[in-house]
C-alpha cells in the first residue's frame, strides 16, 4: 500500500485509538506499537484521541502484564500473569464505560490487537491452570462496545486487509455524516435525507438491510423521533458492518448504470458494461469502472444520483478503491 498524497479536509474526524499505536510508550514493558498507517496516512483525515486503559487505571510502566483468565463457560477476568490475585477487571470495565460516555463524539475507534484490555476479538483466554483455553474480546473494549454498539471499531492489524480497511473507513465517514447532519439537527426530514443519500453505499454492504430500513422509514413518522433515530441508526450501522463484496458492488454499479440508460449511446454503455464485468471477474479494481461511471454521471446524472455517498464515501486520495 503506497502512501497517498497529503489529504486536505475542512476538519478532521475524531477517532479514538489505543495510545501505544500512536507511539506512546505505555505498554507493560515501556514499549509502543507505533502504526505507520495511522500516523502517516489516516492522521490526515482523523483527529486521533489516544487512550490507554491500563495507564488510566493506575498501572504504571513497566508493569506486570495482565491476561484474560477464565473457564470456557465464564466471562473472563483480567488478572496478573505472575500474581493471579491481581484482578483489574472492574476498573478496566469502568474505564470503558466512562470513555464511551465522555467521548460520545468519536466516530470510530482503532484498537491494538491481542491486548487483554484493547483487543477487539480473539484475545487469548487462559484457563486458571495456566493453559490457553478460549478467546474473547479485551475488557475495556467489551465495555466500550456495550455502551456504544454502533461505534465503528477495528483493530489496527486488520487495516492491512484492503476489504476490512475500506469497510472500516467507510463506516467512520458514514457515522460522521449521521452525527453532523441527523444527530446535530434531528428531524424526520433529515433522517429520510440521510437514508436517501446513503442508499447505494448501504446496498453495497447489505442489500436486504437496505430494503428493511426503507420499509422501516415508511412508517417511522408514527414513532417518537428519538426512537426512530435510535432504531434506524442501530440497523444502519449493523448492516454497514457487513463486508461489501465484488458481487454486491457489481450490483450497485449496474443499478447506477440504469440512471444513464437514456443519456449515453450504446458504445459508451458497452464500455461501462465491460468495465463492470472486468471488475466482477477480478481483473481490475473497483476504481476502474467507478471512475468511468462517475465521469458520465457528472455529465448526465441528476442531483439524486450524483449526491450518493457511494460515489465519494471518503477522500479519494486514500486510494482505498484501488485495492478492492
Ligand atoms: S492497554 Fe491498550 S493502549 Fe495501553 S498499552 Fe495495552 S494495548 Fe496499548
Amino acid at each position: 500500500m503506497s502512501k497517498p498524497n497529503r489529504i486536505e479536509m475542512d476538519r478532521r474526524i475524531p477517532v479514538g485509538i489505543s495510545s501505544c499505536l500512536l507511539g506512546e510508550q505505555v505498554r507493560y514493558n515501556g514499549g509502543h506499537k507505533r502504526s505507520r498507517y495511522c500516523l502517516d496516512v489516516l492522521a490526515d483525515c482523523f483527529e486521533f484521541e489516544p487512550f490507554c486503559p491500563e495507564m488510566a487505571i493506575g498501572l504504571g510502566v513497566p508493569r506486570e502484564p495482565i491476561r484474560l483468565v477464565g473457564e470456557a463457560d465464564e466471562v473472563p477476568r483480567a488478572r496478573g500473569t505472575v500474581d493471579q490475585s491481581i484482578d483489574v477487571t472492574e476498573p478496566l470495565l469502568a474505564s470503558g464505560y466512562r470513555i464511551a460516555r465522555e467521548r460520545s463524539h468519536l466516530r470510530g475507534y482503532i484498537l491494538m490487537k491481542g491486548s487483554p484490555s484493547c483487543g477487539m476479538e480473539r484475545v487469548k483466554v487462559y484457563h486458571p491452570n495456566g493453559m490457553p483455553n478460549t478467546a474473547d474480546a479485551g475488557v475495556f473494549v467489551r465495555a466500550l462496545r456495550e455502551t456504544n454498539p454502533v461505534l465503528p471499531v477495528e483493530e489496527e492489524a486488520r487495516l492491512n486487509d484492503a476489504v476490512l480497511r475500506e469497510n472500516f473507513i467507510a463506516r467512520v465517514f458514514a457515522y460522521d455524516d449521521w452525527k453532523t447532519t441527523v444527530e446535530a439537527d434531528p428531524s424526520y426530514h433529515n433522517l429520510i435525507q440521510f437514508h436517501s443519500r446513503q442508499k447505494y453505499l448501504l446496498m453495497a454492504h447489505h442489500y436486504q438491510g437496505y430494503r428493511e430500513l426503507g420499509r422501516y422509514l415508511a412508517n417511522a413518522h408514527e414513532l417518537p423521533l428519538e426512537q426512530a433515530m435510535d432504531e434506524y441508526l442501530w440497523g444502519f450501522m449493523t448492516h454497514m458492518s457487513h463486508k461489501a463484496t465484488r458481487k454486491t458492488h457489481t450490483n450497485v454499479l449496474m443499478h447506477m448504470l440504469g440512471y444513464l440508460k437514456k443519456s449515453i449511446d450504446s458504445q459508451c454503455k458497452q464500455e461501462l458494461l465491460e468495465g463492470i464485468e472486468q471488475y466482477r471477474l477480478g481483473q481490475v479494481p473497483l476504481v476502474v469502472p467507478l471512475a468511468l461511471l462517475k465521469h458520465y454521471l457528472k455529465r448526465f446524472g441528476g442531483d439524486y444520483i450524483c449526491e450518493q455517498t457511494y460515489l465519494n464515501p471518503y477522500p479519494h486520495e486514500l486510494g482505498l478503491r484501488n485495492y478492492i
